[in-house]
Parts: structure tokens; sequence; C-alpha cells
């Protein structure tokens, strides 16, 4: 039976060794841009009238920092729906992409209006995007020392219940030692968030979230990002354009009554 206490177990810092890092610009392909800003012109089109929409990023499971495409799904115009994008309203659009599709943002339009930056009920949706998205799509960025205030080291066979009863932590080990240090891995996770305008404007955030998994700290934070376009090779079509005409008619309905806090809950 061995006891150590803390002042011979503590380090000055806690020692934490970088394993990832979590993207700090937001990659695009040329495609997936070219298909937001499309689906505000076929909205123009469509419906004769500039009309805020909103959609997911997305990307293959094997790449989740680059947006590969830009998912359209049913965009309701009941006020409290459209104002809180919720966890169901995005596990049903996730449900319905292929198995190796991964949302990985979110991207909405101001439409005409000259409101160019995220506004208050959009911080709402960058959580819920956030969390979603990091519930399935985590990645190992670290291994972190865990400082415990009076672990207790115990040998396998050689304790005592009442030995348990000792220091907050008890580390059974299968032979006798004098020292231990735990790290936990860290895992991040991201989701990008995206606004434009009809006029070509946008500006857009990575949103972050670690967390320790045995310490269970977590921490969510977010910053000014740039996008940096990838040419994947691929184009948007003539007859890719006329397929998101009739997704845009379908999905996007004209609201006959806009109600007055429009501008407030964009
Ligand atoms: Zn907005």
């Amino acid at each position: 039976m061995r006891f150590k206490d803390l002042s011979q177990l503590k380090r000055p810092e806690p020692r934490e060794i970088i394993l990832g890092i979590l993207p700090q610009n937001i990659l695009m392909a040329d495609y997936a841009k070219g298909r937001a800003f499309k689906i505000s012109e076929l909205v123009g089109v469509v419906f004769e009238e500039s009309l805020e929409w909103y959609g997911f990023t997305l990307a293959h499971k094997d790449h989740p920092e680059l947006i590969v495409d830009i998912g359209l799904p049913k965009n309701d115009l009941n006020l409290q729906d459209y104002t809180n994008l919720s966890s169901r309203r995005i596990a049903e659009f996730q449900e319905s992409l292929p198995e190796d599709v991964i949302i990985n943002g979110w991207i909405h339009s101001h439409g005409a209006l000259n409101y160019k930056h995220f506004s208050n009920t959009d911080e709402k949706n960058h959580r819920t995007v956030l969390d979603f998205v990091a519930a399935r799509n985590r990645k190992v960025l670290a291994k972190r020392e865990i400082t415990i205030q009076d672990l207790v080291l115990l040998e396998k066979d050689c304790f005592v219940e009442k030995d348990l009863e000792k220091g907050s932590v008890s580390l059974i080990t299968d032979g006798p030692i004098t020292q231990a240090t735990i790290m936990e891995t860290v895992y991040g996770s991201f989701c990008y968030s995206i606004v434009i305008g009809d006029d070509g404007w946008h500006e857009q955030e990575i949103h972050y979230k670690e967390r320790g998994i045995l310490s269970g700290h977590t921490t969510v934070s977010r910053k000014a990002a740039e996008i940096v376009l990838v040419d994947t090779g691929k184009t948007l079509t003539q007859i890719d354009i006329n397929v998101l005409s009739d997704e845009v008619e379908e999905k996007i309905q004209l609201n006959l009554n806009p109600p007055p806090e429009m501008i407030e809950r964009m």
C-alpha cells in the first residue's frame, strides 16, 4: 500500500502534448461558394424578390474541414422554427444525406438587407449547429495532464476497503509505483458559420468546442475567419443550376405576410 500526496505529484504546469489542430480558415470549394450565391440569385428569379434563406455546409466524412457543397433543407417561415434552428431539424437533414457526407456548419443569407453581420439570433444557431456537429465529429487535439488533488496510489490485492475512503481518486496498479501522471485526451470540434448577401458580401466565423474526456472540462471559442477557396475540379453547370432552381422553388417559400420583426430576427 502506497500513498502519494499532491506535493510530490504536482508539476508547476500541467503537461500538454499537442496531437492535432482545428482549422483556422474556412476551406471551401469554388463550387460550393458558387452554389451559395446561385441560391440567392435563383430566389430572386423564382420569387421575383429577395428572401433570406438558410442551408448547411457539407463535407466528406474523411475531410471534414473542406466545404464541398451547400445543402438546402426545407426552409419554413414559421417564426419560432426559423429563428431557433433546432437540433432535431439538423438531424433530419443529416439523415437525408448520403452516409459519407457530413454537416460541418451552416450558411444563411440576409438577402438584400444592409445588415452585413451576424445578429443576436444567429448566435443561438451557431451554438446549436456546433453542439450537433461536435456530438458526431471530433478529433484528438491533445493529451493534457490532469492535476489530481489527493491522488492515492494503491497496489492490486494489497489494500483494504478502508484505503478507498482516502483521497479523491484511487489509482490501482498491478505493481508498486511511486509516481503517476494522468493525461486525458482533449477532443475538439468545430463548425463553420457563414452569412452572405445578395450583392456578394459574406462574413464568416469558426466556432470551436474542446472537451477533456476525463475532467469533462469544456471550452467554447470562436474566431472570425477567411474563406480559402479550393478548386476541386467541380463546376456549377447549367444542369446543376436547373436542378437547384427546382430545389429553391420547392424548399423556400414566399412569406406573404412578413412579420414586422423580420429584420430583428435575422
Ligand atoms: Zn442572420
